[in-house]
């Protein structure tokens, strides 16, 4: 038997399978799907089975080396899968492969084995296999690389042990161990020796005598974390009584649930509106179909897509299928994840980012050995592993977020429907803001479209101003809160109501500028100003991480002058201080949520009432649900639009909405106050109206105007080396082998410098391509891109392609 491998090996060249033998031994373990490492050349690498056959043409075939894990970590599904996103997005199938595996599987990895219950039963063994299991009960959990070391003729049976459960396998990812254990504190002698003790305890030692106390009163082991979170104690102090040999503490082993603990409420079953019943009994209808099939879900903010998504799902489970939901990981809130937990319990698997490495594997164990059937997460959980997909949902699908801005280039939603394809399953994709390619796709093909155009109960949009703040300068309000919002503040504030305002992009223009001379702090290795950071006084970029204290005076001219402009999300907290005393703000941007669970926890104070207003950038704008917010600002619309960006009208259209949809979504009516500098932008004016069809009409004929998508389809080629001459000539040579070889209806831009010209010193130009979508130009260009990269191997210049690019720098 062969095996067809696709290898780690990153060469052009190389992007093809490879057929190596499968020793005997190694044959009922493998399958497709199924991770192995191999020998190249003269190194060790891991691959992918694409396939298996009988027979080669290859002369001599080396030997697999060793299977990798028991469930192979592919389907031949994601196998079919990742060759069609290699051709779709042009980059190496193994690249694909990588990506839809947790990051556990993929990096270099150490397997470690112990016994399971059942292996500790075992009776039927030859002796050296009787010894070997010994050897494993004693010394667990022990490496299998060093096993086999050990007992080099057993590597069959330990295959064979591993896929009767006699063994268990865990991936241990470099050094960190992905079982997690907790340190307890037991009780190393009798209670009345203990007691003695306490008593015996010197006056100074009054904390040991109140461990032992509580001990005690406990009777039961406690983890050492929460024994020393109860008493405020200090880890010597127990660590003193362990000294003593009145305690002990042990290593258990915690199962990694990182909704433990934590109760689901129910909520109580909701009886549906007439429309949503019209769209759940539709895509149900398309669910009992075997075939594929498409819904773009248009319903505003509000109106209960959700509650679709909950109904849909639990009738795809009850036919014995299964289903994804992507939410963007902004709105992969514990509120969003308990409406789902609530719903259907440990049936459902949430991948998110916010989990550790080992706790995000543990997650995908479970889809992939089939224990759980409902699948939450941002993008990449449009790859969990199941075998009976019925429904596929993309909740807010114009963000985006659903876009991979590094290799594979995918969207999230053309990846879902080419599995909905190969699984004959149907996707609902929704939005109140469809991308303008999904709502043309939906008004001229065999999508459906489903329209939800009312708040649950009729409630009303919120009413929307827009204020021009040029407007208010002529009037001489030089703060950054027109006297509309400043009021608007004012008044939340004397009614005890809460407000969300919202500030577009972190830090967006807070650059440092010396008022003297001009001069704007950059960075050294990137084209691109510096951006100022409040709370430790830094100046950073935000592309490479470049760092610098604060600097008192210019570099250029040496003045003192020098100072941060623009309105960074701290800058309007001070201002807010400022204006309004005692007003209590939480923060939340990527420098308050950082750390794991921050973000969690200031939504909570917010709930809470722990603070009148809530102030964030994007993170902000979606899925939160607050009943006592009536008041939504936007601080300044206008950043989005001056992005050198086609979708930038689009971007404001979809943000604008998205914002206002935060207020009045409960009893107490809402209203939205937009800022900005060009407040008769259609943009901003159709937000304000909620007229998404007057949108979408306008948008549309500027895009054709311009030859853009969806009329056209866009690829981006981004050239970088340190070696300006050479990036230069190789971006020219490039734009003239399109012209040669591209039909010449495709139309070419470039080759130009990139909007951010330099980035970790290396030095960027790019061109771009337009054209009709005409199925070849793809492979045409993979052609001449791997022949383009081959006859570059040894020149230090770098190519990326992006088909379909969101982000145009
Ligand atoms: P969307 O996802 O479109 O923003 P949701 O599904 O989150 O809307 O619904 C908005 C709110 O209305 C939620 O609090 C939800 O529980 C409630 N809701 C949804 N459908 C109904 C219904 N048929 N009857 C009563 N309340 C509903
Ligand atoms: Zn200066
Ligand atoms: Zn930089």
């Amino acid at each position: 038997m062969y095996a067809q491998v696709i290898v780690d090996v990153p060469h052009v060249e190389t992007d093809k399978p490879f057929d190596y033998h499968i020793p005997s031994e190694l044959r009922p373990h493998l399958t497709i799907g199924s991770r192995v490492s191999a020998p190249f050349g003269n190194r060790k690498i891991q691959g992918y089975v694409v396939g298996l056959s009988e027979t080669t043409s290859v002369k001599k075939a080396r030997d697999l080396e060793d299977v990798l894990d028991v469930v192979p970590p592919l389907t031949p599904e994601l196998i079919e899968l990742g060759e069609w996103m290699s051709e779709r997005y042009l980059c190496r199938r193994y690249v694909s492969f990588q990506a839809m595996l947790p990051a556990a599987l993929r990096s270099s990895y150490k397997k470690s084995l112990s016994l399971t219950e059942d292996g500790k039963q075992i009776t039927l063994l030859i002796p050296q296999e009787r010894q070997l299991m010994r050897f494993i009960e004693e010394k667990q959990p022990i490496d299998y690389d060093q096993l086999l070391k050990n007992f080099p003729g057993e590597k069959s049976f330990l295959l064979k042990a591993l896929r009767e459960g006699w063994l268990q396998a865990e991936q241990v990812v470099k050094d960190k161990v992905t079982r997690k254990t907790l340190l307890y504190v037991i009780k190393a002698e009798s209670d009345q020796t203990l007691q003695q003790a306490a008593e015996a305890l010197p006056k100074q030692a009054s904390k040991q005598r109140e461990i032992l106390q509580f001990m005690l009163d406990l009777q039961h082991p406690i983890a050492l974390r929460d024994l020393l979170a109860q008493l405020s104690a200090s880890q010597s102090s127990a660590q003193a009584l362990v000294s003593k040999g009145l305690l002990k503490m042990e290593e258990v082993e915690e199962r990694r649930d990182p909704y433990a603990g934590r109760a689901f409420e129910q909520e109580a079953k909701v009886v549906f509106t007439p429309e949503q019943r019209e769209v759940i009994d539709e895509i149900v209808f398309a669910l009992n179909r075997p075939q594929p099939f498409s819904y773009l879900l248009r319903g505003v903010t509000g109106s209960g897509k959700t509650e679709v998504y909950l109904e849909t799902i639990e009738h795809c489970l009850q036919m014995d299928r299964q289903a994804i939901v992507l939410v963007p990981e902004i709105s992969l809130t514990p509120q969003m994840v308990n409406r789902f937990k609530a719903k259907f319990g440990d049936q459902v698997a949430v991948l998110h980012s916010g989990l550790s490495r080992g706790e995000r594997y543990d997650e995908w164990r479970m889809i992939r050995e089939g224990k759980v059937n409902v699948a939450v997460g941002a993008r990449s959980a449009i790859f969990a592993p199941f075998t009976k997909l019925g429904l596929i949902i993309i909740d807010e699908e114009h963000e985006g977020s659903y876009k991979q801005e590094e290799n594979p280039r995918y969207h999230a939603r053309e990846v879902a429907k080419k599995r909905a394809e190969l699984h004959g399953a149907v996707t609902v994709f929704g939005s109140a803001t469809p991308a303008l390619e999904s709502y043309y796709e939906a008004t001229k093909t065999e999508t459906g479209l489903l329209e939800m155009p009312y708040r649950v109960n009729r409630r009303p949009m919120p009413s929307v101003s827009v204020v021009d703040m040029r407007d208010e300068l002529k009037q001489g309000n030089r703060s950054m809160f027109s006297r509309l919002l400043a009021q608007g503040i004012e008044t939340r504030l004397s009614r005890g109501e809460q407000m969300v305002l919202f500030l577009n992009r972190r830090g967006f223009s807070t650059f440092v500028m010396c008022r003297s001379c001009g001069h704007s702090l950059q960075c050294p290795h990137c084209d691109i100003s510096l951006t100022y950071h409040r709370s430790n006084q830094t100046v950073r970029c935000h592309y490479c991480g470049h760092t610098e204290r604060d600097a008192s005076e210019c570099p250029d001219c040496g003045s003192k002058h020098i100072r941060y402009f623009g309105t960074g999300t701290q800058k309007v907290e001070e201002e807010l201080s400022r204006h309004f005393p005692g007003i209590r703000v939480i923060r939340m941007d990527v420098d308050t949520t950082g750390r794991k669970g921050s973000h969690e926890k200031w939504l909570t104070q917010f709930r809470e009432g722990k603070g009148e207003v809530l102030l964030g950038t994007q993170m902000i704008a979606k899925g939160l649900d607050f009943p006592k917010v009536t008041l939504v600002g936007v601080i300044a619309a206008d950043t989005i639009l001056g992005m050198p960006d086609f979708r930038a009208a689009e971007r404001t259209f979809q943000l604008l909405t998205q914002v206002g949809g935060r207020a009045g979504r409960h009893e107490l009516p809402g209203e939205v106050i937009i800022q900005s500098y060009n407040p008769d932008h259609y943009s901003i004016q159709l937000a304000k109206n909620h007229d998404f069809e007057k949108f979408f009409a306008m948008e549309m004929k500027h895009r054709y105007e311009q030859n853009y998508p969806p009329f056209y389809r866009l690829v981006l080629f981004t050239f970088s080396s340190p070696d300006v001459p050479l990036v230069v000539k190789k971006a020219d040579e490039w734009v003239k082998q399109l012209k040669r070889k591209l039909p010449s209806s495709v139309y070419l831009l470039g080759p130009v410098a990139s909007p951010i010209p330099r980035i970790k010193d290396r030095y960027r130009f790019q061109c771009m391509i337009k054209y009709r979508d005409e199925a070849d130009i793809l492979s045409q260009i993979k052609l001449l891109s791997d022949s383009f990269i081959y006859a570059n191997r040894n020149e230090d210049i770098g190519l990326t392609i992006d088909v379909d690019p969101h982000m145009l720098m």
